[in-house]
């Protein structure tokens, strides 16, 4: 999987993609991530990237030029183009899994107020929010869509981490994780995780994963309930 990142802060992403497992994969070869300066596509000798909001308003908004170009010069037959932004369709680990099939994603970085309609309508082909939430730019968000997709990609988790019990598998969260020491403090790690008995700990897991969601993220459950109703 090739990542595409479009932006006017390059330098954003040199420290996150040297570490962890998304550095391991970049090093080893299994994901590229390589970033394009948005400045380099501008049309003019100031390098301009953005203007004035047409109708008025606060504020600037990056033109549709600078990105149509770098687009037209990055995208291959099999890239899908995503821009960021909060009016987008909600980033989720189902989106991230589908996401996670594509060759290459190319994403854009909104800045300033904004981006130039015309991208999502025509150049992106989708628009993607990481949350109801707003930021001063796509490059945070691109970096969770990076980091959530990477960690999909078959080879790029080690042996040592798995997908398999994660949160948001089956829309539940993860059951709770302990190790040592086993008191701290008087705060005592559940008495069932010492005692190897494997069936009765998957059963307290279970139980703990379905109580931590009711608590934390009630709605997941009845998502949940709603999607089994549908496949009836
Ligand atoms: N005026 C805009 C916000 C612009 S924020 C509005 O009210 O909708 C500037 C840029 O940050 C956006 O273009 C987008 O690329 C990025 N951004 C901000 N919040 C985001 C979010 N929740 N998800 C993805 N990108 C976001």
């Amino acid at each position: 999987m090739n990542f595409k990142i479009i932006t006017i802060f390059p330098d954003f992403f040199t420290t996150p993609f040297k570490y962890g497992i998304i550095g391991r994969a970049i090093k080893n070869g299994t994901i590229s991530a390589d970033i394009y300066n948005l400045r380099d596509y501008a049309e003019d000798a100031h390098r301009s990237v953005d203007d004035r909001p047409y109708g008025g308003g606060a504020g600037m908004v990056m033109m549709v030029g600078p990105i149509w170009k770098a687009v037209k010069s990055l995208k291959g037959n099999f890239s899908r183009v995503l821009l960021l932004s909060p009016s987008g369709k909600l980033f989720n680990q189902l989106l991230a899994e589908k996401l996670s099939k594509e060759k290459e994603l190319i994403l854009i970085c909104g800045r300033y107020e904004g981006v130039d309609e015309r991208v999502a309508e025509t150049i992106a082909d989708m628009e993607l929010s990481v949350g109801d939430y707003v930021l001063s730019g796509g490059e945070a968000a691109a970096l969770i869509v990076v980091e959530t997709i990477a960690r999909l990609i078959p080879g790029v988790l080690g042996k040592e981490e798995s997908l398999e019990k994660e949160s948001f598998k089956d829309s539940l969260l993860e059951y709770p994780q302990y190790t040592r020491p086993r008191d701290f403090m008087g705060m005592k790690v559940p008495e069932v995780l010492f005692g190897g008995n494997h069936d009765k700990i998957r059963k307290w897991r279970e139980r703990a994963s379905l109580a931590k969601t009711k608590r934390n993220r009630p709605e997941l459950i009845k998502e949940r309930k709603d999607e089994l109703n549908e496949g009836n």
